[in-house]
């Protein structure tokens, strides 16, 4: 067996990479130890920079359609209602930034209109098939499956979890702590009873942990989540689940109806030391976990399988150096540690959900790969920020952005002959863009920005594009 790029593990992020791929043209084969996809609701705030790649990459309305927006939380003690708490600071939509709100879809539902809009591009999962071991030299890498049949690819990606067998085998260490001994139930369950206009907040009292229950939006289930002391063996069954919400809430054990999933997790935040090792690259959580505090580790994991898309693609291509490959820990493992401070904080209560935990404020400013040409005041856009959308002479932004290609914007400013694979939007200046000429990388960041045209042929030519 032989493909151009082997994505280990059919989770968001090697779903995500096997859609970037599938429409770049290039040879992928996405392989998954089990036998289906994950059945759990586990991540289920998809953040408003993730609603914009999901855009680029053609399932937003399959994932609008599939979800709502989150409920307030309503706090609860002796089955009488205390009072509503909001989670997020509120944020209106703009022209810049149309997805405001984390949007709530249940991770197994996410992955099941990801797996479709791969199929829908040609590409397909290989279902139980388990890497278990991979050794690799100048040209490519040789991976072995539980069944001892090995596979040969140019690249390989670690898209194999938190626990990822590829980042062991290489021996890449995962640096980090424990953020809370106390483990955490979470399961999906029907409940009969409480309504779905609230996220059901349960407070701990005495030395039992909180309850949560949240209505999974799209679907009939809730989420409960109950944290326990440190040491305790979590009972997953579904008694157990029964017992917990019955005896911290005015709800009977009946009244949990159906228990679909269970599971627990300590949380825990660690980096891993390096992102690539020679023609293997770790992305998502195989690179990175976090607390589930503030919705960042699918939202942080589909963004780096966004990063890594289009570099494999060029290299693949022959267009740009291998070495833009190092661009991706380079640009995303600053990124993740960030996010792993942030996810620890809202854990701990000292950060609210907000601006930070939206993730549009990300970019890549300090990377090698950004080139700003001009002098500019502080707060201004820049290069290796996310571009924003917008509608310039009619043409809206995100829609010019969407596809494969990069984007020139010519705003206020004239624009040079480019070459046909880069589209050019022309118009006046326009909001945090002002006016100058600005190169729009395929992941939505300003790669290079300048008044003028000096330089820009070169930057062009690090890519192949001319
Ligand atoms: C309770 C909870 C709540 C969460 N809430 C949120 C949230 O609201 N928002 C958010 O952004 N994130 C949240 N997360 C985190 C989110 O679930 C993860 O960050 C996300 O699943 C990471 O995706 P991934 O594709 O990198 O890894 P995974 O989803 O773990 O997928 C890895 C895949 O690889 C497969 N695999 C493993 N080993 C092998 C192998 N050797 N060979 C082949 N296949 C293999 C696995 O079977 C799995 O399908 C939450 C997590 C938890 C536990």
């Amino acid at each position: 067996m032989n493909t151009d790029v082997l994505i280990v593990g059919a989770g968001p992020t090697g779903l995500a990479l096997g859609i970037d791929l599938a429409r770049r043209g290039v040879d992928a084969l996405v392989v998954e130890r089990d036998g289906t996809l994950f059945p759990g609701s586990r991540g289920k705030g998809l953040q408003p920079r993730t609603m914009e790649v999901f855009d680029d990459l053609g399932v937003l309305g399959a994932i609008h359609a599939a979800g709502g927006g989150y409920p307030v939380g309503m706090v609860w003690q002796d089955g009488e209602r205390l009072g509503e708490h909001s989670m997020f600071d509120p944020a209106e939509p703009s022209e810049d930034a149309p997805y405001n709100e984390p949007w709530m879809v249940p991770q197994w539902r996410t992955q099941e209109i990801l797996l479709a809009r791969l199929q829908e591009l040609g590409g397909a999962v290989a279902f139980g098939r388990e890497v278990v071991g991979l050794t690799q030299d100048a040209d490519g890498v040789t991976a072995r499956f539980a069944s001892g049949e090995p596979v040969r690819a140019r690249y390989l990606v670690a898209a194999d979890g938190g626990r990822s067998a590829v980042r062991r085998a290489l021996g890449i260490g995962m640096t980090g702590e424990t953020v809370d001994p106390s483990p955490v139930l979470v399961a999906d369950v029907r409940i009969s009873g409480l309504d779905r206009d609230n996220w059901h907040l349960f407070p701990p009292r005495g030395d039992t942990g909180f309850l949560a229950v949240c209505p999974l939006a799209g679907t009939e289930d809730f989420q409960v989540t109950a944290q326990f002391p440190e040491g305790t063996d979590v009972d997953l069954t579904a008694d157990g689940v029964r017992k917990v919400v019955a005896d911290r809430s005015h709800l009977a054990p009946e009244d949990v109806t159906e228990v679909r999933w269970a599971s627990d997790f300590r949380p825990r935040a660690a980096l891993a030391d390096r992102f690539r090792a020679g023609r293997v690259l770790l992305a998502g959580d195989a690179a990175h976990v976090h607390s589930p505090a503030g919705g960042q580790g699918l939202n942080t994991s589909v963004q780096d399988a966004y990063n890594l898309g289009w570099k494999l693609g060029a290299v693949l291509a022959g267009e740009a150096p291998d070495g833009l490959l190092d661009s991706y820990e380079e640009e995303r493992r600053p990124v993740a540690a960030g996010v792993l401070g942030l996810s620890t904080g809202v854990h701990r209560g000292e950060v609210r959900r907000g601006d930070a935990t939206r993730q549009l404020g990300l970019g890549y400013r300090e990377s090698s790969l950004t080139a700003e040409t001009r002098t500019l005041p502080d707060g201004a856009l820049r290069a290796g920020d996310r571009a924003p959308d917008g509608t310039v002479d009619g043409v809206r932004l995100f829609d010019a952005f969407r596809g494969p290609h990069w984007t020139l914007l010519a705003l206020g400013s004239e624009a040079p002959p480019m070459p046909e694979s880069v589209p050019v939007v022309r118009g006046p200046g326009h909001g945090a863009y002002g006016t100058g000429l600005f190169l729009v990388r395929p992941d939505g960041y300003v790669g290079w920005a300048g008044e003028d045209t000096a330089g820009l042929g070169g930057y062009l030519a690090r890519f192949g594009l001319v």
